[in-house]
């Protein structure tokens, strides 16, 4: 069974009664609690020893779902050295909404990951432009978030891997809201939604969203790759 890890910096729903109202035990416990019935899921927060991802916790992750937003500089660069040398070896990522931002992600993008922002609460609709994609089985051509914030291209990341879902604003913002890449043997999956005030965690399409792409970014386990001299494989020269 995949064993994931949802890793939250919890910080907005301990200070903020609105949001609070909105996740009473946290985004973490939200997200876990969609992919329960399909893995075996723990969680993480920033406040924890090593912000709850020690080398055993990563040991047996084989992916994690990474959320935060106000304390991205908190996270030890030790600790975000680790993550990336697993998500090299084989562990997926996905980093969600404000993640765009986090410390693990801009070094796997090396880029600025800027983009254009606005919280007014109006709506987001978001498009399938992918569908024969793993990440977007069993959904509709497009999802309507009620409440959401705005994100606006030009969105600082590489030319991503795939393109798999499209965001339209009213405020006539558009954004590349699903996303992939590999990094090493990693697959990374970034996806937009997800701010704090509105209650997108628990929209079914949503969960689904996070459901397959928690299956898509599972580890391979293909052959590990050998660098530097090696021998040939055929008889060796003799002259
Ligand atoms: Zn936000």
């Amino acid at each position: 069974m995949v064993r994931v890890t949802v890793w939250n910096e919890y910080r907005h729903e301990l200070r903020d009664a609105h949001v609070q109202a909105v996740y009473p035990e946290g985004i973490h416990r939200a997200i876990q609690g969609a992919l329960q019935p399909h893995f075996e899921v723990r969680t993480a927060t920033l406040d924890e020893p090593e912000h709850g991802l020690t080398e055993a916790v990563l040991e047996h992750t084989d992916v994690l779902i990474w959320w935060g937003h106000m304390a991205h500089d908190a996270v030890e660069d030790h600790v975000v050295e680790r993550v990336h040398r697993r998500i090299l070896d084989g562990m997926g990522f996905i980093a969600l909404h404000s993640a765009h931002y986090s410390k693990v992600f801009l070094k796997l993008m090396g880029t600025s990951c800027s983009l254009r922002w606005r919280d007014d609460g109006r709506h987001e609709r978001l498009w399938v432009v992918n569908p024969g994609h793993a990440i977007v089985r069993g959904l509709p051509l497009w999802i309507d978030l009620a409440h959401e914030e705005t994100y606006g291209e030009v969105f600082d990341i590489p030319t991503p891997h795939e393109l798999v879902l499209v965001s339209w604003f009213p405020g006539g913002e558009v954004f590349r809201s699903g996303v992939t890449f590999y990094r090493g043997a990693g697959r990374i999956f970034y996806f937009r939604p997800g701010h704090e005030a509105y209650p997108t965690y628990y929209h079914p399409d949503i969960q689904k969203i996070l459901v397959n792409a928690v299956a898509w970014a599972a580890p391979t386990n293909g052959p590990a790759p050998v660098f530097g001299w090696a021998p040939p494989l055929e008889g060796t020269p003799t002259t």
